[in-house]
C-alpha cells in the first residue's frame, strides 16, 4: 500500500491510541486520518495540487509538517520537505529547481520562505494550527486520491544537505519508502506500543523515513518537538516514557555532558540509534556510560539509499565500536569495491557500494549525477572509502572528496580526527587538508575543548598515536564547530 494508506489502516485499528504527541497537542490515529483526508481535500480543491505536483515543506518537527506530508502523498503529489535553516537564497535554489507547485510553512520558520516565494511569486501557506485550519477547510468534497495500490508513484524528494555540493533532489517512489520503513520497524522492532521520539529535523531522511514513515506502518506512537537540545531530550524521554531515539552522534556527546543526565530515569528507552555520521569509538563507549545502557545501535546509511546501509548490533560495541557493522540492513546488500572495481579484499580500502530496494529512483532532473552515481545493475556509489575486517565488519574511513594526500599518501581524515577525540580534553575535532608547498597538502586540525589544554601538549599526545605524515601540522581552537541541521561538520566551512 502507498504510505498514507497505513495511517487510514491505523485510524481502523487503533483509532484511539496516540499517533502524535507535539508539545500539548495529544492526536490519536483517527484524528490524524481525519486531518490528513481534509488537509489532502484542501490542497486539491483550493490549491488545485494534482498528482505529480511537488509541495515545499518548510516546517520545524511539527503535527503540521506530519499531516500536509501524508495529505501531499494521499493525492500523488511529491511532498519535499526542506531544511528549515536554509537561507532564502538556498530556498530559492530549490524551490526553482523542484518547480515548487506550492509552499507550506508556519510563523516560526517562514521568515527565509517568505523571501524566496516573493522573488519567485509562488503561493506560501502559513499553518500554526492544522487541526483546527485541516477542519475548517474541508467541505467533504471529493477529490482525485491516489490508488492504494499505486506503489510506484513519485512520492518525496529530498533534498541532500549540500555537504557535497549544491543540493541535489533525491526522488523517491512509495514502494522504496515503504520498503525503508518496513526493514527499520523490523530491525529496531517498532510496535504499536513503541513511542518513538523525534527530536533530528523530519526534513533529512532518517527522521523522515527510518521514524515517521517506518513507526506510522506499524502504527508507533510519535512524540515529537521542533529541535533537539539534551535537555528536552532527557526531559521528553522522561515525561513520555519514550522506547526508541535516533540522532546524530554529536546529540548524543552534548547530552552525555549534560548534568542533568546523572539523575534521569531512561530505563523506559530500549533502542539508542545513532549515525548519520562516525561516532569515535572513544565516543561511543564514553556515551554508553554516560546514558547508562548498551542498548546503543549504529545505523550507516545515506539519503540516495533511503537510508539503508548496514547496523552496528548493541552486542558488537564492546569490540567492534566505531566500525557501521557486519551486516547490510533488511533488504539491502553492501559490498566494498577497489580502484580496479572488483570486490576489495580483507582490509582493503575501496567505495562503499549498496543496493536494494529502498534505493532512489534517481536525482531529480539530474540524468548525469544519477548515471554518475547509480550503477547498472543498481549498486550506488555512496562515495565513502571504507574497508571490510577479518570479521566481516565495515568501518567507514571517510568520505572520497575529504582524502587529504601528503606527498602523495592518503590520509583519512577520520583516523586523525579519532585520535584527537579520543583526547579526554577535547569536545570534538575535524581536520581538512590545507595547500602545502612541499608536500601538496597537510593536515590541519580544528578543536573544541572540554577542558584546558595547549597546543604542544596535544601535538605530545598526537605524535604517540600518529605516523609523523599523518600529523595535524596547525591548530586552531574554536568555541564550536560548524554543523548542518542534522550535525554534520561541514568541511566547506572549515575550508573557507
Ligand atoms: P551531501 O550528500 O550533500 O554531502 P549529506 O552528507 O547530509 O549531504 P547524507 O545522505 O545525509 O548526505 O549523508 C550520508 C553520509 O553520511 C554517508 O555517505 C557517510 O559519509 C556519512 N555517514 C552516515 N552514517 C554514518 C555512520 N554511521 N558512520 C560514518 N559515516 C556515516
Amino acid at each position: 500500500m502507498i504510505i498514507p494508506a497505513y495511517i487510514a489502516r491505523n485510524a481502523r485499528k487503533y483509532p484511539q491510541q496516540e499517533a502524535v504527541i507535539d508539545g500539548t497537542l495529544r492526536i490519536n490515529w483517527s484524528q490524524l486520518n481525519d486531518h490528513v483526508e481534509q488537509f489532502a481535500e484542501h490542497l486539491a480543491c483550493d490549491h488545485h495540487i494534482q498528482a505529480g505536483d511537488r509541495v515545499c515543506l518548510v516546517l520545524p518537527n511539527s503535527y503540521t509538517f506530519i499531516v500536509a506530508h501524508f495529505a501531499v502523498q494521499r493525492i500523488g503529489a511529491i511532498v519535499a520537505p526542506i531544511n528549515v535553516k536554509l537561507t532564502a537564497d538556498e530556498l530559492h535554489y530549490i524551490f526553482s529547481d523542484a518547480e515548487t507547485k506550492l509552499i507550506i510553512s508556519c510563523d516560526l520558520t517562514k521568515q527565509q520562505a517568505e523571501l524566496a516565494a516573493q522573488q519567485l511569486e509562488l503561493p506560501l501557506l502559513i499553518i500554526n494550527d492544522m487541526p483546527t485550519y485541516a477542519a475548517s477547510h474541508s467541505q467533504g468534497r471529493s477529490f482525485h486520491q491516489l490508488s492504494d495500490s499505486a506503489l510506484k508513484t513519485p512520492a518525496t524528494l529530498l533534498y541532500t544537505s549540500g555537504t557535497t555540493g549544491r543540493p541535489k533532489g533525491v526522488l523517491f517512489d512509495h514502494q522504496a519508502i515503504l520498503f525503508v520503513g518496513m526493514m527499520f520497524a523490523t530491525e529496531m522492532q517498532y510496535t504499536p506500543a513503541s513511542r518513538l521520539l523525534s527530536l533530528m529535523p523530519l526534513t533529512h531522511s532518517a527522521p523522515l523515513n527510518l521514524t515517521l514513515v517506518g513507526g506510522s506502518i506499524v502504527g508507533s506512537t510519535h512524540v515529537i518537538a521542533p529541535t533537539f537540545t539534551p535537555d528536552l531530550l532527557l526531559q521528553l524521554v522522561q515525561q513520555e516514557r519514550t522506547t526508541h531515539f535516533f540522532g546524530a552522534p554529536v546529540a548524543y556527546l552534548l547530552t552525555a555532558q549534560h548534568p542533568a543526565i546523572q539523575k534521569a530515569d531512561l530505563s523506559s528507552m530500549t533502542h539508542w540509534i545513532y549515525g548519520g555520521g562516525p561516532m569515535a569509538a572513544d565516543h561511543a563507549k564514553l556515551v554508553q556510560k554516560a546514558f547508562n545502557s548498551d542498548q546503543f545501535y549504529c545505523v550507516y546509511g545515506l539519503t540516495e539509499a533511503g537510508p539503508t546501509g548496514s547496523f552496528l548490533a548493541p552486542q558488537d560495541h564492546a569490540e567492534k565500536a566505531g566500525s557501521v557493522g557486519r551486516r547490510a540492513a533488511l533488504f539491502t546488500e553492501m559490498r566494498v569495491v577497489n580502484d580496479a572495481g572488483v570486490i576489495a579484499a580483507v582490509d582493503e580500502p575501496g567505495e562503499i557500494q549498496i543496493r536494494g530496494e529502498g534505493m532512489m529512483r534517481g536525482y531529480w532532473r539530474n540524468e548525469d549525477a544519477t548515471t554518475t552515481t547509480l550503477t547498472d545493475d543498481g549498486w550506488i556509489k555512496t562515495g565513502d572509502i571504507g574497508v571490510r575486517d577479518a570479521d566481516g565488519f565495515f568501518w567507514i574511513k571517510d568520505r572520497l572528496k575529504d582524502l587529504i594526500i601528503v606527498g602523495g599518501v592518503n590520509v583519512y581524515p577520520r583516523e586523525v580526527e579519532d585520535v584527537l577525540a579520543s583526547h579526554p580534553a577535547i569536545l570534538e575535532a575535524a581536520v581538512i587538508g590545507v595547500p602545502h608547498d612541499q608536500w601538496g597538502e597537510s593536515v590541519k586540525a580544528f578543536v573544541v575543548l572540554k577542558e584546558p589544554l595547549t597546543e604542544e601538549a596535544l601535538r605530545d599526545y598526537v605524535a604517540t598515536r600518529l605516523a609523523d605524515y599523518k600529523r595535524p601540522r596547525s591548530y586552531e581552537f574554536r568555541d564550536s564547530l560548524p554543523h548542518n541541521a542534522n550535525g554534520k561538520v561541514l568541511k566547506h566551512e572549515l575550508r573557507g
